[in-house]
């Protein structure tokens, strides 16, 4: 609202322009919301081979992700959710149809995870491994209790790395599609960092039964640079 005003007023009245111009520097613009998009996949669906096979990212993806983001956008149309990012909605996850918590959560935690896995992982960027070796004392603990969150996480859901309200990393899992956003009792809240489909959805058809092995080949693919870019971008909020 603030941002629309600001264009109208600098665009009629000429004067104004220096002194809401220097404001306008002061502080950074709010991000502008041009409305919900499905994402393009950054990867081929056979680019994360030999670990996650092509069959199951080009199902997962065309199938599933769209899935949840048609029915999303089904459920979000004619109302104010239209309008609104997906944080907000999960602020307030409580006062909405359980169809927007169900694929608003499926259609936002796969936009994370397919951002957080890259054909081509490179070295962890300093601030991320600082953090992780404050919070978990190592690395090695630190894939311990995520592959142990995600390993024995009963039934379908999500294991995440989150940065809590006091800055302190940790590891919580959320059951179906919910997320560490959402405003539900018993989800651990914080901003997710890395995100862990444990759907059999997301596994079924290389690893079958397997879960323990696709959890062990994930740290194959993990984009490090993505984690710690949200790690930035959280710290500053
Ligand atoms: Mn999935």
């Amino acid at each position: 609202m603030e941002r629309r005003k600001f264009i109208t007023i600098a665009g009629t009245a000429a004067l104004t322009v220096p002194i809401m111009g220097t404001i306008a520097s002061c502080s950074p613009a709010p991000e502008k919301f041009e409305g919900h998009k499905f994402p393009e996949l950054g990867y081929g669906f056979n680019a994360l081979e030999p670990y996650i096979d092509a069959l199951t990212m080009e199902l997962h993806y065309t199938k599933h992700h769209q899935g949840y983001f048609n029915n999303f956008l089904a459920a979000a149309e004619g109302t104010e959710l239209t309008e609104t990012p997906m944080e907000r909605i999960f602020e307030n996850i409580n006062k909405y149809p359980v169809s927007v918590r169900n694929n608003g959560g499926g259609f936002y935690n796969h936009v994370l995870f397919w951002e957080n896995m890259t054909p081509s992982p490179k070295e962890m960027p300093a601030l991320l491994k600082k953090a992780i070796e404050r919070d978990f004392n190592s690395f090695d603990n630190f894939r311990e209790q995520f592959n142990s969150g995600a390993k024995t996480h009963f039934g379908s859901g999500w294991t995440w790395l989150a940065l809590n309200s006091d800055g302190k990393l940790f590891i919580t899992s959320t059951a179906n599609q919910d997320n560490p956003l959402m405003n539900v009792s018993g989800i651990t809240k914080g901003v997710p960092l890395l995100a862990l489909d444990v759907w059999e959805h997301a596994y079924y058809l290389k690893y079958q039964n397997r879960r323990a092995e696709y959890v062990d080949n994930f740290w194959n693919v993990v984009n490090w640079e993505a984690v710690n870019n949200r790690l930035v971008k959280a710290n500053n909020k």
